[in-house]
């Protein structure tokens, strides 16, 4: 047996799980304050919420899901994305009976089976929102524009953001019929996909990565210029509200995104830094997607952020952020029979709430202290007969090499203040 994570999946450790955290613990601060929940909901679903809400027609449905029968013969899908399983959380638990709209937010792995490469993986982490129930254009910009805080509070800085308008079920389907004919004119020319795609759904063929296929759309009738009255003004007073509070964008007439359910408002943001899998992320509305599932009309918009190209910008961009936890104190047991005591006073530094770490090898010191220089310990604090006996302790401030001596019982209160002025200064 091949002792190996399967294709396109890895294990999150030491570093990487770190700033997974970090990513996550900002999200969670910072959704709060738009007035966000979290929502948690199970890794598979059944096969036909995605079916039907991400679309037949979709690259996802068609070729990436991750899809079996359960030990029943029940059709199962590995979530590849967050939006149907919330919707579906919504429905199941009456949420529409509640004052609305509704803010959930949420964080977990999605699964496609996609070919892998830098930026792309089968088992991928999102952080994701969803705002249910209003149709205000103001929830479109907050929506957009909290995205945006977001990724530049982590401290990103080259962002572009692509903004759209996909239609309503009113207007959407007179321009997929332009672009049908069009795209029937120019058949010959299309891939094999597209040709499928033209009878499908046209939409599709903007997902189309081909060149000569992309080619063609660059002549092709655009989405915004068969917007409905409605469509127009909602879309003109969400740039507007966008540009009140200084979210820069740009119109992206061929942005779709790659599920059918979006209505109205789509967007996306990219980074310059991140080569063919450029996107962090995106989303837009679904105002059909409820009814669709048999609930009452109810509209609703969200995002979802891909955490490892988040990470990667993070990267290329050079802006180093808090990783891995980090030890305050390394306690260093100068002596077997000083142990006991040493053991006491880890136990009690750990309650106080200082990191502190021993050597349970029964090291030798200068191996001990090597221990402490390798965990990155900002203390090492030496714990031995002579020490006791003398009720002072040394401390070694591990980055200037200083040594001072505290008594015993002040130790606690020393380093606690000590390390709190420390990070404070970070
Ligand atoms: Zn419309
Ligand atoms: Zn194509």
């Amino acid at each position: 047996m091949e002792l190996r994570a399967p294709r396109g999946t890895s294990d999150i450790f030491s570093r990487q799980a770190g700033l997974r955290r970090h990513l996550e613990e900002t999200a969670v601060e910072l959704f709060g304050w738009y007035g966000y929940h979290p929502i948690t909901t199970p890794i598979f679903e059944r096969t036909e919420l995605f079916t039907r809400s991400i679309g037949e027609s979709t690259d996802i449905v068609q070729k990436e899901m991750y899809t079996f029968r359960d030990k029943s013969g029940r059709s199962l899908t590995l979530r590849p994305e967050g939006t149907a399983p919330v919707v579906r959380a919504f429905l199941e638990h009456k949420l529409v009976s509640q004052p609305l709209p509704i803010k959930l937010y949420y964080s977990g792995p999605m699964f496609r089976y996609e070919r892998p490469q830098a930026g792309r993986s089968r088992e991928f982490w999102q952080l994701g929102v969803e705002a249910i129930g209003s149709m205000n254009p103001a929830i479109d910009a907050e929506t957009v524009s909290l995205m945006m805080h977001y990724l530049e509070t982590l401290g990103l800085r080259d962002l572009e953001l692509l903004l759209n308008s996909m239609g309503c079920s009113r207007c959407c389907p007179s321009f997929v019929k332009v672009l049908r004919a069009y795209l029937e004119e120019h058949q010959a020319n299309l891939c094999t996909d597209c040709k499928r795609r033209v009878q499908l759904n046209p939409l599709r063929i903007f997902d189309c990565k081909k060149e000569r296929c992309r080619g063609l759309l660059k002549e092709a009738p655009l989405i915004t210029d068969y917007l409905c009255v409605d469509c127009k003004a909602h879309f003109a007073e969400v740039q507007s509200l966008l540009m009140s509070v200084g979210v820069e964008f740009k119109l992206e007439p061929s942005l779709v995104r790659g599920f059918d359910y979006y209505t109205k408002t789509a967007f996306e943001v990219r980074s310059p830094h991140l080569g063919a899998q450029n996107a962090l992320g995106g989303g837009g509305r679904y105002d059909g997607l409820i009814e669709e599932f048999g609930g009452p009309p109810t509209p609703a918009i969200g995002f979802a952020l891909g955490v490892e190209r988040v990470i990667l910008a993070l990267h290329r961009e050079g802006i180093d952020l808090p990783g891995d936890s980090t030890l305050d104190v390394f306690l260093a047991v100068v002596g077997k029979e000083s142990k006991p005591e040493g053991f006491k006073l880890l136990d009690k530094l750990r309650k106080l709430g200082i990191a502190t770490d021993m050597d349970y090898g029964d090291r030798s010191l200068k191996a001990q202290m090597k221990l402490a220089d390798r965990m990155g310990a900002l203390y090492t604090l030496f714990v031995g007969s002579e020490e006791l006996e003398k009720g002072m302790c040394k401390i070694r401030d591990m980055k200037s090499g200083e040594q001072v001596e505290v008594a015993f019982e002040k130790i606690p209160r020393w380093l606690k203040k000590q390390i709190g002025s420390r990070k404070g200064k970070k």
